[in-house]
């Protein structure tokens, strides 16, 4: 399976030999579909909330085999959507909460990985967003005014000329950049199998190998038995398409990683990155990368096509074009790094609803409850839709459970062929929209309306 070839899997230095399957009809309190982030969260802080609750998570395949196991380990405050969406739909006090509570995730993620004894290199650096054309640059001046300009002093985003930039990260083309402190990096694999161990350790029922079929009130559907259960969370982000009824929920948008060898100093000492801040530019196809903790990087990229009628499969994780577009943006970056091997070359999906705000969420007339639409930011957000769920289903209330992503319900996604012709449209107006910035330094409006149409 393709999963096996990210570097993550090959770093992790943990089991990861299948826990049997469901041994056929069973019963729970809540059932959860998908040992990603969001399932594994959500067990985890149920049980902390009420020791008793019986929990059963379900897996396809096993723990952390999804975007969970595999992604650019940004543990990061970014959240679907940014600060002027939340504030345009919802009101400015709620991006102000949104943000806070973000910030929190990222103490979370680090706080409760230490108290648990879970390594995952979690290393608080912050991120650099690189302006590497005037387009980008003004970009980055309208981004630290805006969330000024928003909420305050909250985000501390700050707005850094070429010299300060280049004293983090010394990549070329560089004309200022933008810098928040509120970012940390993990090795994302770790992060899913240590909270595995750890919540079934506490008596949590985790089943691998166990393909749910369709989920209703009282019962997750499995091909090897059902857990009959009050509450059933679906916890399945990029893959929701593939369950019975749920097909226009998510897009699956495919975002591709290469990882390079371990590099020496002499690299190091060239590129920066001394914190390990987390970096990508202000370029609209968004790329991303990290400094491991075993000192290679690691750097993704959307631009992947969407494959018709929201399929999923091993194969798409692999794209030899955009595996070297990737290779030649780092080398364009970071020229140091070309003369080193890319060792590592994988992909996964990752979950888009329609309006681009992500949700959490608990129908308790039917027992049922969700989170995800992540849009690619997923790494704090599903621990506080995990904390949130939890809070939820256990029926508490508190700041979390007021925010506003709470019960959000974004449209379906229209019908194929308009899916694949939207999806894939957007993916190439941003292309060009890049390519259009870099030749004539000013900022595309065309993107600039697809930010807007998409709530952005
Ligand atoms: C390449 C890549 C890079 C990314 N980089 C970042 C980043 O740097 N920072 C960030 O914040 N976010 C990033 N993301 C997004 C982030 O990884 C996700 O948003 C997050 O992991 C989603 O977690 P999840 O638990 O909701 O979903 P997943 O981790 O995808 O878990 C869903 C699980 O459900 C299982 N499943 C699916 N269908 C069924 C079924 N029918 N029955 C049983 N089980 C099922 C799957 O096997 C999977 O394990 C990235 C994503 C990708 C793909």
């Amino acid at each position: 399976m393709a999963f096996g070839d990210s570097l993550w899997n090959h770093t992790a230095g943990v089991d990861l030999t299948p826990r049997p399957p469901l041994p056929g009809d069973i019963e729970a309190d809540v059932a959860i579909v998908g040992a990603g982030y969001t399932g594994l969260w959500t067990a985890y802080y149920l049980h902390e909330l009420d020791p008793g609750i019986r929990i059963a998570v379900v897996e396809r395949e096993i723990a952390g085999f999804g975007a969970s196991g595999r992604n650019g380990g940004w543990c990061s405050a970014l959240f679907p959507p940014a600060s002027s969406g939340i504030a345009r739909r919802h009101g400015l006090q709620a991006a102000v909460a949104v943000r806070r509570a973000m910030h929190e995730s990222i103490v979370e993620v680090g706080r409760v990985t230490e108290r648990e004894g879970i390594d995952v290199d979690y290393a608080r650096g912050g991120t650099i967003s690189l302006a590497r054309n005037k387009a980008q640059l003004t970009r980055a001046r309208e981004l630290v005014e805006e969330e000024r300009r928003l909420t305050g002093p909250v985000e501390g985003l700050e707005l850094l000329s070429k010299e300060e930039a280049e004293g983090v990260a010394r990549a070329t083309q560089v004309l200022g950049a933008t810098y928040t402190p509120h970012c940390a990096v993990v090795h994302p694999l770790k992060l899913a199998r240590g909270l595995a161990d750890r919540v079934e350790a506490r008596g949590v029922s985790l089943f691998e190998r166990t393909r749910a079929t369709g989920l209703r009130p009282g019962e997750l559907v499995t091909e090897h038995g059902t857990v009959r259960a009050e509450v059933v969370v679906r916890a399945t982000e990029g893959y929701t398409a593939s369950l019975r009824g749920e097909r226009r929920r998510f897009v699956p948008l495919y975002s591709l990683m290469i990882a390079t060898e371990p590099m020496p100093s002499s690299v190091w000492d060239e590129i920066g990155l001394r914190r390990r801040e987390t970096f990508a530019d202000l370029r609209h196809m968004r790329i991303y990368g990290q400094r491991t903790a075993d000192d290679r990087l690691a750097f993704g990229g959307r631009g992947a096509p969407y494959h018709f009628g929201s399929r999923t499969r091993p194969d798409f994780d692999r794209n030899e074009r955009v595996h070297s577009l990737l290779r030649e943006v780092l080398a364009d970056l970071f020229p140091a790094v070309a003369g080193h091997e890319v060792t590592h070359r994988w992909g996964g999906a990752l979950g888009v609803p329609r309006d681009w705000q992500a949700s959490v969420g608990f129908d308790q007339l039917r027992g049922l409850a969700w989170a995800g639409g992540y849009v690619g930011d997923g790494v704090a957000t599903a621990n506080l839709a995990g904390r949130t769920l939890a809070q939820l289903i256990t029926g508490r209330e508190s700041d979390l459970t007021h925010l506003p992503w709470v019960g959000h319900r974004s449209r379906d996604w229209e019908p194929e062929p308009l899916r694949w012709l939207g999806v894939n449209g957007g993916r190439l107006l941003l292309t060009y929209a890049d390519r259009a910035e870099a030749r004539s330094g000013r900022p595309a409006r065309s993107a600039k309306a697809f930010a807007r149409l998409v709530g952005y």
